[in-house]
């Protein structure tokens, strides 16, 4: 694109309007520089002319003239990068007058102050137009190099100026796209977890009348036989309802939590208690299918003793969402735990000798209902929030869960964990924030 820049020549002299033009367009007037008229100070140059940008010139002889052009040029969306002015142009506005009129118009322009002599003083100057790098001042006679370069930096300027602009406005109008943006999306996320915690509270109803029944049918009955002859079927269908709707029910409640954990909805109840002692607890609890996987399970407690003020609850879900994948991500092998402390955390280990985890999925499998292997043929069951529920959880505790993990060799996932939350009445919210 060619680069063509508006500059307006404010003088009451014609002659000298005609030396401008010879100046800042030598391309289109290829005159003698020593034909100039007296007020430039003019040197021989011979020099090939240099590809400089092409100055469409304006001519105004009087300030009032000058002021029109310049509303007209703003109008029609031309405006002036540069305006030189003459300080004392009888009979009308003098140039300093002039100048403060147009910058009401357009207070972009530059301006250069042509003067002979000193009508006006630096500080006059300043107090009539203000305090502002927008103008030079040029003394006659002129020196050709000068006025050549005061126009290409004072124009480079304003045109600086104008791409700052335009730069700033898109990044005003981008972020104000992405305030609507977030508020969209903050807004769906608010539809998608109310709608999940409606949806949930209507299956968890009539799933405890089947829960409830189930449990009275077993519980009343005093053996198989007399459980067969309750249900007038076989009683492994009943058992099987049983299970199934525990583990339905189980669902349900991982989504309620982490909907409300999204919503901030969940607190934490804070108190002193033995980590290590909940987490035998917990490997109790997993026995039966660690032998019936063949697994082996080491706990290395080096400290029953630890205590920690934190919430026991929590951390007992988040060690069985580990503890549980790690046995069902484990076909040989062991599970080793192991816990630590130092002055601000208190640590726990997972390590299985397990499928692994490959890098790329290291964080894609702390969000919401993300597997390694998405596929509904997958060789393992489970909805992928275990592990989002858990990483929540420990940020709740002010903590966190680091992974490390090597395809086909094994995981370790670390849980840490402040051993002072006092006073903690944080939301997941407040700690996302
Ligand atoms: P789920 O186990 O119900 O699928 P999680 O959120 O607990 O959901 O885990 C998400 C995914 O992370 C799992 O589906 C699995 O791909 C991967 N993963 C978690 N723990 C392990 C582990 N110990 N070994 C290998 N992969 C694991």
């Amino acid at each position: 694109m060619k680069n063509e820049i508006n500059i307006l020549i404010v003088d009451d002299t014609p002659s000298i309007h005609e030396d401008y033009k010879q100046i800042l367009n030598p391309q289109l007037h290829k005159t003698n520089l020593y034909e100039f008229s007296d007020i430039f100070d003019i040197k021989p140059a011979n020099t090939k002319i240099p590809d400089t940008p092409t100055y469409i010139l304006d001519h105004a002889y009087q300030g009032e003239e000058a002021i029109e052009l310049v509303k007209q040029s703003k109008a029609n969306n031309k405006p002036y990068a540069l305006a030189f002015i003459d300080v004392c142009m009888p009979p009308g506005l003098d140039g300093i007058e002039t100048i403060s009129k147009i910058w009401e118009i357009d207070k972009n322009i530059e301006i250069i102050i042509c003067t002979a002599f000193s009508n006006y003083s630096w500080e006059s100057i300043i107090d009539k137009l203000g305090i502002t790098n927008n103008f030079m001042i040029l003394k006659k006679p002129f020196d050709i190099i000068e006025v050549k370069q005061m126009t290409l930096s004072l124009t480079s300027k304003w045109q600086l100026s104008c791409e700052n602009k335009e730069f700033i406005n898109q990044i005003k109008k981008n972020q104000t796209e992405l305030n609507k943006a977030r508020l969209v999306a903050e807004e769906n996320s608010k539809i998608k977890s109310d709608f999940i915690s409606i949806i949930s509270h209507e299956l968890k109803t009539p799933l405890t009348a089947i829960l409830g029944y189930t449990d009275l049918l077993i519980s009343n009955a005093k053996d198989t036989n007399n459980l067969n002859q309750i249900c007038q079927c076989d009683c492994n269908a009943i058992r099987r309802i049983d299970i199934n709707a525990h583990k339905l029910n189980d669902l349900i409640k991982d989504i309620l939590l982490i909907s409300n954990i999204e919503s901030g909805t969940i607190n934490c109840n804070i108190a002193f208690f033995y980590p290590q002692q909940t987490i035998e607890r917990i490997v109790d609890g997993f026995k039966n299918l660690i032998e019936n996987k063949h697994l082996t399970i080491k706990n290395y407690i080096k400290n029953e003793d630890i205590y920690i003020n934190s919430d026991r609850v929590k951390f007992e879900t988040i060690v069985t969402n580990i503890i549980s994948n790690a046995i069902k991500f484990t076909k040989n092998g062991s599970i080793d735990i192991e816990c630590n402390i130092d002055e601000k955390f208190f640590y726990v280990s997972i390590r299985d000798t397990g499928i692994g985890i490959p890098k790329d999925k290291f964080n894609i499998i702390f969000e919401n209902f993300r597997q390694v292997d998405q596929k509904l043929t997958r060789d393992y069951t489970g909805t992928g929030i275990g592990l989002a529920i858990a990483m929540r959880m420990a940020q709740l505790l002010g903590g966190g869960i680091k992974l490390e993990s090597q395809e086909g060799v094994g995981s370790i996932f670390t849980l840490y964990l402040k051993r002072d939350l006092d006073n903690c009445h944080q939301t997941t919210k407040a700690y996302n924030d």
